[in-house]
């Protein structure tokens, strides 16, 4: 069966996350946005547990569904119920060989008997779980692995959004050079790695020593209406030992890819400085040495540079496992620029609903289904919003600094608010911003980067 997942979210408990994500509103958004398994986040916090274990009942192996009795109505007449995981991600900060690290991780477990074991021994080493449901921890990343370890060995365990410069295994300021570093003698428990909103498959692909492992894409949602901005695409059968078999077994046959934010979106995609309005690729930043021009001081570097730093491939096409990506939009945002008004307006959210009551779920419309159905809807400027990013035709303007980027599907010039669709299938020059075609999975010169710093 093919279906889409979601692991890595967060509960009402966590720090700075939605008291509306509730597993009744998790359970409907799961169907508004067309995911069939969930994870349900935060597995290590008490009261998020007990509420959980009353809400929840079991389903395939592994796997939980919500009681009838707390199901929200909901207009998709033939939703499935949506099957939800046991995940939590911990956040570790520790010293290890004179450094200060701090790496976020995601757990899989099988059952709740070993979500109370894990619990346990956290607790045993005077860990403070209960007050934040995204624990902060002191321990180790690879002493965590076995600890989970020891609780099962079916547990699965995913280093988080890998690339974040504060929080992640390969993160600039505060992670390791290498899975293995972090890892050590524990590596080989290591199948999956999670790319975060920051980077997409083909940022990773150029690091050789990242071929082993599995690519995998997570919202880590801390509202209900975020979940599935990044998702995983199989076709298996939906039990927790099939899922995890096939992540750690995967072919092109059960895992068909991920969904991905276009990473130039992310706060800290280039380098530069924000006040100074200097926008860099990694080859730029190189060319001046790190030097802002204007401010004389060092420009603060991003995602696609500490990839670029620590790439260790020429070919992109010579990476093994290359699974397909389908980069992705959130439907309100692309509503919002057809209309011409922000994305928390009543107009879109009426919008949005509209399309999914005339349409489907939101990654149906977003992926797969037919231009000609979303057309049938009545939906022109849709159809062709969607073509264009299903090809990924898109006008970006990448993050940097703290400054989010902008992912555009029209040129201003071609005034969609009006929706004449003779202006807007007319080819009007850019003003301002890039356009990426299919082509383009990376949006710098790698070879020249390369060049530059050999020298
Ligand atoms: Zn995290
Ligand atoms: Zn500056």
């Amino acid at each position: 069966m093919k279906f889409t997942a979601d692991f890595h979210i967060h509960s009402p408990f966590s720090r700075a996350t939605s008291k509306a994500l509730t597993p009744e509103n998790l359970d409907y958004w799961a169907r508004i946005k067309g995911l069939k398994v969930i994870g349900i986040g935060d597995f290590t916090h008490v009261r998020w547990l007990i509420e959980l274990q009353n809400k929840l009942e079991p389903a395939e192996q592994g796997l939980f569904k919500l009681k009838k009795e707390f199901q929200k109505p909901h207009f998709l007449s033939n939703s499935e119920d949506p099957r939800f995981m046991l995940t939590t991600e911990i956040s570790s900060i520790y010293k290890k060989d004179g450094k200060v690290r701090k790496v976020h991780n995601i757990i899989f477990a099988p059952d709740f008997k070993t979500v109370e074991k894990i619990r346990q021994s956290l607790l045993r080493l005077n860990c403070n779980i209960d007050s934040d449901g995204r624990p902060i921890i002191g321990l180790d990343s690879r002493d965590l692995l076995e600890i989970c370890l020891e609780a099962s060995k079916d547990i699965f365990f995913v280093p988080a959004h890998i690339w974040t410069p504060w929080f992640s295994v390969l993160g600039s300021k505060s992670g390791f050079n290498s899975i293995e570093e972090c890892f050590g003698d524990l590596s080989g428990h290591i199948y999956a790695l999670e790319t975060g909103l920051s980077s997409d498959p083909a940022m990773n692909w150029m690091c050789d020593f990242l071929d082993r492992f599995l690519l995998i894409s997570n919202s880590d949602a801390h509202s209900p209406s975020k979940l599935a901005r990044e998702a995983n695409i199989f076709d298996c059968d939906v039990s927790y030992n099939e899922i995890i078999n096939v992540m750690k077994n995967p072919n092109s046959k059960k895992f068909l890819g991920t969904i991905e934010f276009f990473p130039q979106e992310g706060k800290y995609h280039y380098d530069g400085h924000r006040k100074c309005d200097i926008c860099w690729d990694p080859v730029s930043t190189l060319k001046n040495k790190g030097i802002c021009p204007k401010c004389k001081r060092k420009v603060t570097v991003g995602v696609m540079n500490r990839v670029a730093e620590l790439s260790d491939r020429q070919d992109l096409s010579k990476r093994k496992n290359r699974f397909p990506f389908y980069s992705a939009i959130p439907l309100r945002e692309i509503l919002s620029e057809i209309y011409g008004v922000g994305v928390q307006s009543k107009k879109i959210e009426q919008e949005y609903f509209n399309c999914l009551r005339k349409i489907g779920p939101e990654l149906d419309i977003l992926l797969w289904t037919p231009l000609d159905q979303i057309k049938e809807a009545g939906m022109t400027t849709l159809v062709e919003a969607i073509r264009r990013m299903r090809a990924r035709e898109v006008i970006v303007e990448e993050g940097f600094d703290g400054e989010f980027g902008r992912i555009k599907l029209f040129k201003p010039s071609e005034n969609v608010t009006a929706v004449d669709d003779e202006s807007l299938f007319a080819d009007t020059v850019l003003s301002g911003g890039k356009q990426l075609s299919r082509r383009d999975i990376l949006d710098f010169d790698l070879l020249e980067y390369r060049k530059l710093k050999d020298k």
